[in-house]
């Protein structure tokens, strides 16, 4: 199937970004929010962020127009029918999913391919609440989704090998790296970050050493380009506890146990940068 038209659902931090890949590697945009005041946010930060290209020379102003020019907003869920695959990056949460997938569902013709953006939610789970199971699969971009390279392409028990060569197709396309994924929580990427930053609050809690040797160490001896300590208050304490927990939860194994010191440095309100303070103190 030719992939011309993409329909992107929620033009937050994540939808816009996505909205403005699809558009400067040639495809048209359908991007749909539940009021105008979030897709005028969500356009005038993809053309801030076009602007940003073209400075940098990566972009004619030809191409930033042309750009803008294949994105159409809406509030009406109806535009997205001329869609060939509809991209979900709304608000994480488990019942709104449900609620917009359903009424997707009723809307797509069966052929369209339905993809979500969740960072936390089973594609299993999610897939099984459409009627196109086959259909449907995880495209788990990361932010600023137009620096990063990398999409999780996540396929759910149900997800076709059709389903999965389109969307991985679709990646390289949009000039993007993408790895294959068994659905799981965390999938790959964050089941591996996060643990490592839970074990670095359980080596600061032990004592072995001060936050930035801690930091210094991941940088300079496995070459990160920060440390697990300050990537952890710039992510929000409180969403690694929120992961961790997920983890431990999920696969009920005690070596996914929150480090004791993370969860109260988050009862605290010490929740990293957003609140001027986690590990490190922010002025
Ligand atoms: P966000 O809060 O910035 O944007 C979500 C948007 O969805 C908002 O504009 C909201 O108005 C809209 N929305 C809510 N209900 C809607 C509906 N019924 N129909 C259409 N739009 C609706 O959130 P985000 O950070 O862009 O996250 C979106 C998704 O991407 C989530 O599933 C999240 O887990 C995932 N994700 C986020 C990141 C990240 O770093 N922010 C990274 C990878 C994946």
């Amino acid at each position: 199937m030719t992939l011309q038209t993409i329909g992107i659902i929620g033009a937050g931090t994540m939808g816009n970004g996505i909205a403005q890949v699809c558009a400067t590697h040639g495809l048209d945009v359908v991007m749909v929010d539940i009021n105008d005041a979030a897709l005028h946010k969500g356009l005038a930060t993809i053309t801030a962020s076009l602007e940003r290209l073209l400075k940098k020379e990566k972009l004619t102003a030809a191409e930033r127009d042309a750009a803008l020019a294949r994105i159409r907003t809406s509030t009406n869920y109806d535009d997205l029918k001329g869609a060939q695959l509809v991209i979900e990056a709304a608000t994480e949460n488990l019942e709104l999913k449900i609620k917009i997938l359903r009424q997707l569902d009723a809307l797509l013709a069966p052929e369209v391919i339905v993809a979500t953006n969740t960072s936390s939610i089973s594609i299993t789970q999610l897939a099984a609440v459409t009627g196109r199971a086959d259909r449907f699969i995880g495209m788990h971009f990361f932010n600023p989704v137009p620096l990063m390279a990398l999409v999780e392409i996540i396929r759910g028990l149900q997800t076709s090998d059709a389903t999965h060569d389109t969307v991985r197709d679709l990646a390289l396309k949009l000039g993007k790296t993408p790895i294959t994924v068994k659905n799981s929580p965390g999938f790959v990427v964050n089941r591996i970050l996060v643990p490592m930053i839970n074990e670095a609050f359980f080596v600061l809690a032990e004592g072995l050493a001060s936050p930035e040797d801690i930091d210094a160490g991941m940088k300079l001896g496995c070459n990160h380009p920060i440390g697990p300590l300050a990537l952890a208050d710039m992510i929000g304490l409180d969403v690694c506890l929120a992961v961790m927990n997920v983890y431990f939860a999920e696969f009920n194994d005690s070596k996914y146990r929150p480090c004791p010191l993370l969860k109260e440095m988050v009862a605290a309100g010490y929740l990293g940068r957003k609140t001027g303070r986690g590990v490190y103190t922010y002025a």
